[in-house]
C-alpha cells in the first residue's frame, strides 16, 4: 500500500505518520517529490487500521499495491534509479557498455581484451572466476587469482569490474576485488544468495532466470533491495523457449515492461541469448533501440579458443565496430554518449 500526502503537507503529518507505522512494525519508504510525497508502506497491513489511517492529517488517500513486488515497484517509487560508481552512471543518461570474455583466462587474455574494451568505449570489465558449468568436468574457473587479473587489467584501462558469483561462500573474496557483482541466471531465484548480496551493500547486476516471468524477476528483486540494497540493476539475458535457433530466446519485450513496472535501471545480454557471434550484433541494436539502460557483452581475443561459450564470443575488432554503432543508436534514442 501507498499513503499519498496532501500537496504540502507539513513534515509533522509525515513524520506521525512514520511513527504509527513503526509502531506496528512496518517499514515506510519514503519519496518526496516536487508536488506530491508518497509513503510506501512494506510489511504486514493487516497490523493498521486503513480507515484510521485515511483520517489522518495531511493523507490525501491510500493506494493498494496489487503486484507482489514493492520496492521495485513504479508506483512505490516514482522516478528512475540511477547511481555513479567512480564516475560511471548507471541507468542515467548514458548508455553503458559492459564487455570482456566469458571465462578469465590468463593475464594476457585480460591485457588485450581490457585495451580493446576501453578504447571501443565500453566503461565496466566482465570475466568469470567462479564458473561452475552444466557439466563439472568442464572448466571450472580461476577463482580468485582469476578476480585478482580482472582488478589488474580493469585499473590499467580504467574501467570498473563485475563478475558473477554463485555462492555465498564466494562474496567475501569477490568483494575485495569487483565493483559488480554478478548473479546469474542460474541463481536469479537462489533467496539467500540474493539476502546476503543485498546485505553486502555492493552494487548488484541480477539477470534474468531461463524459466523466470518478469514478476518473479522483480520478485527476486525484493530480497536485495528489501536489505536496504538499492545498486541494482536487472539483466534480461533470454529465456527457454520451444525455439531452438538460438541458445536462449531474448525476450527484448521485457525492456519496456520491465521500464513500465520498475524504476530500476534494465540491461540487456545479447551474448548469452544468442550463443552464436553472428546474432549478437542485430540483438544489441534492437536491445538499445527498445530503450535499454546498457549491455553486457562478451569478447575474447580468440574466440574459436576460449575456454567457454566459444561460439558467441566477439572479437575485439567486431566489438569495436559494434560498440560504435550502438553509440549512434544510443544517440537517435536521446542517450550519451556522444558518437565518435
Ligand atoms: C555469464 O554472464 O557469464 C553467464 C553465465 O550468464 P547467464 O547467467 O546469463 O547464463
Ligand atoms: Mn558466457
Amino acid at each position: 500500500m501507498i499513503i499519498v500526502m496532501r500537496p504540502g503537507a507539513p513534515e509533522a503529518d509525515i513524520a506521525r505518520i512514520q511513527k504509527l507505522l513503526a509502531a506496528r512494525g512496518l517499514g515506510a519508504h519514503i519519496s518526496i517529490g516536487e508536488s506530491l510525497t508518497i509513503i510506501g508502506v512494506v510489511g504486514d497491513k493487516s497490523r493498521l487500521d486503513t480507515e484510521q489511517l485515511g483520517l489522518l492529517p495531511g493523507v490525501e488517500k491510500l493506494v493498494p499495491i496489487m503486484e507482489p513486488y514493492k520496492l521495485a515497484s513504479l508506483t512505490f517509487h516514482p522516478g528512475r534509479t540511477s547511481f555513479t560508481i567512480r564516475g560511471v552512471e548507471f541507468g542515467g543518461h548514458e548508455l553503458v557498455q559492459i564487455a570482456g570474455p566469458c571465462a578469465v583466462e590468463s593475464e594476457e587474455q585480460l591485457e588485450i581484451t581490457a585495451a580493446a574494451v576501453a578504447r571501443a568505449g565500453a566503461r565496466v570489465l566482465r570475466g568469470g572466476a567462479y564458473k561452475p558449468r552444466t557439466s563439472p568436468y568442464s572448466f571450472q574457473g580461476l577463482e580468485r587469482e582469476g578476480l585478482r587479473l580482472l582488478r589488474e587489467a580493469a585499473d590499467r584501462h580504467g574501467l570498473l569490474v563485475i563478475s558473477e558469483i554463485t555462492s555465498e561462500v564466494d562474496l567475501e573474496e569477490a568483494a575485495e576485488y569487483v565493483d559488480i557483482v554478478q548473479i546469474g541466471a542460474r541463481n536469479s531465484q537462489n533467496f539467500r544468495l540474493l539476502s546476503a548480496v543485498g546485505r553486502s551493500g555492493l552494487p548488484v547486476l541480477l539477470k534474468r532466470g531461463f524459466a523466470e516471468s518478469i514478476d518473479e524477476l522483480l520478485s527476486s528483486t525484493e530480497y536485495i533491495l528489501s536489505e536496504g540494497n538499492y545498486r541494482l540493476i536487472l539483466c534480461e539475458r533470454g529465456i527457454r523457449t520451444f525455439e531452438t535457433a538460438t541458445r536462449s530466446t531474448l525476450d527484448l519485450s521485457a525492456v519496456p515492461v520491465l521500464r513500465e513496472k520498475t524504476h530500476l535501471p534494465v540491461f540487456v545480454d545479447p551474448s548469452h541469448a544468442a550463443g552464436k557471434a553472428s546474432l549478437v550484433a542485430p540483438l544489441a541494436r534492437a536491445a538499445v533501440a527498445a530503450g535499454a539502460d546498457g549491455l553486457i557483452i562478451e569478447v575474447h581475443p580468440n574466440p574459436p579458443q576460449a575456454r567457454s561459450d566459444a561460439a558467441q564470443q566477439l572479437t575485439p575488432a567486431q566489438y569495436a565496430d559494434l560498440a560504435a554503432e550502438l553509440a549512434r543508436i544510443a544517440a537517435v534514442m536521446g542517450r550519451g554518449p556522444e558518437p565518435a
